[in-house]
């Protein structure tokens, strides 16, 4: 057994083994140590390798989706290996023969079919990029639903597509360089690395055309070399995953990139579309608008918002549809009502295939039809009253009659999850069967009547007859009455079997007989179930691409009429979407934060924003005090777009948005440590790709550029920036800034308007209004702010009286700052600090320490610095400080 499984094991050097034995999947050497650390179960021993202990641990079958899933968790992947034959089977080669046994499987993160396994709402995608010569392509690849597209895709686009698809798993080429691991990791997925050859192109096509049975691919589209490697990669990976049984694959699918709203990866991240700040859909644009009620439906909302249209007549179309559920609440009750009970058709489909499925796959199925029957009935006759989207979905539910009646009536009404004990085909589906089990259950019948009968005969009325998989049926008495059941006359009649702690077993010729009967009409009924199983499952895969499309018809469904259940709950509107430069929204609102603040009882304000278009501009420069909601004003607007193109109704009172090719969005700055660039790298690498890509149909949201550096450095760059926004990219945009030396520039630049958010100060304190106008701020309120943060009252004290001087002096010219800094005194008298460092005068400037210090920091280039670099360096410096005491001059340094 050893030398086979170590000969499997060779096979799949790259995985955990899982070797079945009996009703275990057990582990050896190395596997075991690793997965018994990370699953925490006991770590064994059995038997000796050269001279050595082999570990071992195991899971049950029973149990062991749970513990792949925690492997999968923890970046494992994990072969398994069945037991192809009967144990009795091989026996018959020889006693010492050993269970043929093969890997029926390879699990790995980006190739899940189970649900138990598997977010309901979220895709699960397998990836895979391939670069040939100037051509670069991405493919991708639901395993469990069957979806399978490619993009064009050069490498410098591959983070934004990544992003938006949030792979489990990427395939690249084994030789890939170490860029593309990286930037594979950076979206918290799985880079697999396969041989060159599968990325063949040409050998990919052949591939392709074996699954889809075709001779030519032409039928699905055109594909360049590069998306037929892509895709080439994917089919052959799944042939090695899942062992020569090919999930059900959708025809490929090319996606023209140019037809869907481009997003980079920072901008996904800073609008929260599918995922909130936490990482989980909490907090996210999708977790607070999607209404749809089906798991596919869930995924085809994440879809939408992640890939917004850029095409008119697919926007409006879309739009249609949520019109109609919007006026025709009745039917949008209605459909919601008969979707909530269909289930997730699409991987019930992929399991069915891939001969993973159970009797309750089927039921998915059975009920699926059932809904949309239902939905078929309601709006079918209307048809052509219908939005072409409703309409066109509504024509892929017919054809499906005859399935559903099969199922309807060859399945019970429970049906258990796994085919191997039966106990799934209805009553009257099949006499044989029906005859079958009643003999079966007649058998059962009959046991009941021999206990009576035996415990008559023996006069032990705690006599029992079990059955256990070992002894089968026998009769169970207490040791007590063993002497009278060993001595004749009922030891003629029972026939000892066994003799445990304290029962004694007894077998009959009867009882014998009637197992015989029993075990063989049960093993009858389960074979004949079994057959009809199969044949189901064989007509179900017979009309697998029509079923596919009737899922996806129904999640188009339930996605219009979710977007009409939030937007009529939400009292949004239907935008207009145009080829005009126009970005004009009334009264617009952020969902999520209006969302937060009503659960607070606090209301939300509204606010226009109105940008290019004929002669208004095309950028908005807004100025404010903190907190005052700049962020979340250019937040909506962007969040405004990607609605308005997903098809939606947005969160305005009207709203007129000419198609957005792009969206930039940098809000905030955040540090990166993993790949360690300090906030302001990141900040101007992720400028520079904004500056370097964005079109004139783009829109691009900036938030405090520019803030992470000196003042002079960032008020220039951020100059710099907005006039090469107005000049160059010509693009629609929102500029947020403390910076109110900026607002000059909207005199010189005709395409800049300044706008603010408005506060009134009343008797010290600043009152947020929320307000959106034209105009500019003068200051940013920021010490007041710090105060309502509850800074000490000494630290806001103390920031108000050097504002106040910085305020009335040349502010601004660093001689001045310079000669103010001199001439406060470092701290305030009654403030509590020791009288020598008050006063006028700064103190004298000290050797010591403060030269060194001042020398260290002089060498230094703190753009060059990770943030980890930049803690160490505050350790030496306060090192440098304790070993000479003295106090630094700030006047100095
Ligand atoms: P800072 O300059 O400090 O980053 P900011 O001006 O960008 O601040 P936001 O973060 O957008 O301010 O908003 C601060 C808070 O103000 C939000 O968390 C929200 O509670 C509230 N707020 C923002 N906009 C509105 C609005 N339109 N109506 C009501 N409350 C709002």
């Amino acid at each position: 057994m050893m030398a086979q499984y170590l000969e499997i094991r060779a096979q799949h050097p790259e995985a955990l083994l899982f070797y079945r034995m009996g009703d275990f999947y057990e582990m050896f050497f190395d596997d075991a140590v690793a997965a018994a650390a990370a699953l925490d179960i006991a770590l064994t021993k059995r038997g000796q390798h050269q001279g050595a202990d082999i570990p071992m641990c195991g899971v049950p079958v029973h149990a062991a989706e749970s513990y792949l899933l925690t492997l999968i968790r923890k970046g494992f992947r994990v072969a398994i290996a069945e037991q192809m034959e009967d144990p009795a089977e091989a026996r018959k080669r020889g006693a010492k023969a050993v269970v043929r046994r093969e890997v029926v499987r390879l699990v790995t993160p980006g190739t899940l079919t189970e649900d138990s396994l598997l977010d309901a709402r979220r895709h699960n995608f397998l990836c895979s990029f391939s670069e040939i010569r100037n051509d670069a392509a991405l493919a991708w690849c639901d395993v469990s639903t069957g979806e399978l597209r490619v993009v064009s895709c050069p490498r410098d686009r591959l983070r934004g597509e990544l992003a938006a698809l949030a792979p489990r798993e990427v395939l690249i080429p084994d030789l890939a360089d170490p860029e593309l691991f990286a930037i594979i990791e950076e979206c918290a997925a799985v880079a697999t690395p396969v041989a060159g050859a599968s990325f063949d192109s040409q050998a990919a096509d052949r591939r392709l055309c074996a699954v889809y049975g075709v001779s030519a691919l032409d039928g699905f589209g055109q594909f360049g070399r590069a998306d037929l490697s892509a895709l080439g990669a994917i089919v052959a990976y799944l042939e090695v995953t899942q062992r020569g049984r090919m999930p059900l694959l959708r025809p490929p699918r090319r996606e023209d990139a140019q037809a869907l709203v481009q997003m980079d990866a920072a901008t996904r991240r800073s609008l929260e579309l599918v995922q909130g700040a936490g990482g989980g859909r909490e907090g996210s644009l999708a977790a607070t608008i999607d209404r749809t009620v089906t798991a596919a439906g869930g995924r085809l909302v994440e879809r939408r918002l992640s890939a917004p249209s850029r095409r008119l007549d697919e926007i409006r179309a879309r739009q249609a549809a949520v019109a109609h559920f919007v006026e025709r609440r009745e039917d949008s009750g209605f459909v919601r009502d008969a979707l909530r009970a269909v289930p997730d058709i699409e991987r019930a489909l992929s399991r069915l295939a891939l001969d993973r499925g159970g009797p309750r796959d089927l039921g998915v199925l059975r009920a699926g039809l059932a809904g949309a029957e239902r939905i078929r009935g309601r709006l079918g006759d209307a048809r052509a009253d219908l939005p072409p989207v409703i309409a066109a979905a509504l024509a892929t539910l017919d054809g499906f009659d005859a399935l559903a009646d099969v199922l309807k009536n060859a399945l019970a009404d429970d049906l258990p999850l796994i085919v191997r004990d039966g106990g799934y085909v209805r009553p009257g589906h099949l006499p044989e069967l029906d005859e079958t089990r009643a003999l079966r259950d007649e058998g059962r019948g009959v046991i009941a009547g021999l206990q009576a009968e035996y415990v008559a005969a023996t006069g032990i009325g705690s006599l029992k007859i079990r059955h256990n998989n070992v002894l089968g049926y026998f009769v169970e008495v207490t040791a007590a009455h063993a002497g009278k059941m060993l001595a004749p006359p009922l030891s003629e009649r029972f026939v000892h079997r066994q003799t445990t702690a304290n029962q004694i077993r007894f077998t009959t010729l009867e009882l014998a007989e009637m197992e015989t009967r029993i075990l063989n009409a049960s093993g009858h009924a389960i074979a004949l179930e079994l057959s009809v199983f199969k044949a189901l499952r064989q007509q179900v895969l017979d009309q697998a691409e029509g079923l596919a499309r009737l899922s996806a018809a129904l999640a188009e469904i339930d996605v219009a009429s979710g977007f009409a259940e939030v937007s009529v709950e939400q009292d949004w509107c239907a935008p207009v979407v145009d080829d005009s430069r126009a970005f004009d929204i009334r009264g617009g609102r952020h969902p999520v934060v209006e969302r937060a603040l009503r659960k607070a009882g606090l209301p939300f304000v509204a606010n226009d924003c109105r940008l290019g278009e004929g002669e208004t501009p095309a950028i908005w420069l807004l100025t404010g005090p903190n907190m005052a909601g700049k962020s979340t004003f250019l937040r909506q607007n962007a969040l405004i777009a990607i609605l308005a193109q997903a098809g939606s109704h947005v969160p305005a009172d009207a709203a007129r948005i000419g198609v957005v090719s792009q969206i930039f969005s940098r809000v905030g700055a955040s540090d990166d440590l993993a790949r360690g660039r300090s906030t302001f790298m990141v900040e101007m690498v992720e400028t520079a790709g904004i500056l370097n890509q964005a079109d004139d149909s783009a829109l691009v949201i900036l938030d405090e550029i520019g803030r992470g550096t000196a003042t002079w450095d960032g008020l220039s760059i951020a100059w710099a920036v907005l006039e090469h926004l107005h000049d160059a990219n010509r693009c629609r945009g929102l500029f947020a800034s403390h910076y109110h030396e900026l607002t000059a520039l909207a005199e010189r630049l005709p395409g800049v308007s300044n706008a603010t958010v408005a506060v009134r100060e009343w008797e010290g304190e600043v009152v947020f209004l929320h307000e959106v106008r034209r105009g500019a701020a003068d200051r940013s309120y920021g010490v007041q702010v710090a105060r309502l943060a509850g800074l000490p009252k000494s630290v806001v004290a103390r920031a108000r009286e050097i504002l106040h001087r910085l305020e009335s002096g040349h502010a601004g010219q660093t001689a001045s700052v310079q000669a103010l800094v001199a001439d406060l005194p470092l701290f305030s008298a009654g403030l509590g600090v020791p009288a020598a460092t008050t006063g006028p005068q700064a103190p004298e400037p000290p050797s010591g320490a403060g030269d060194a210090i001042a020398e260290r920091l002089r060498s230094l280039s703190p753009d060059a610095l990770s943030p980890r670099d930049a803690l160490a360096l505050v350790y030496e410096l306060k090192a440098m400080l304790e070993d000479n005491p003295a106090q630094p001059s700030l006047r100095r340094h």
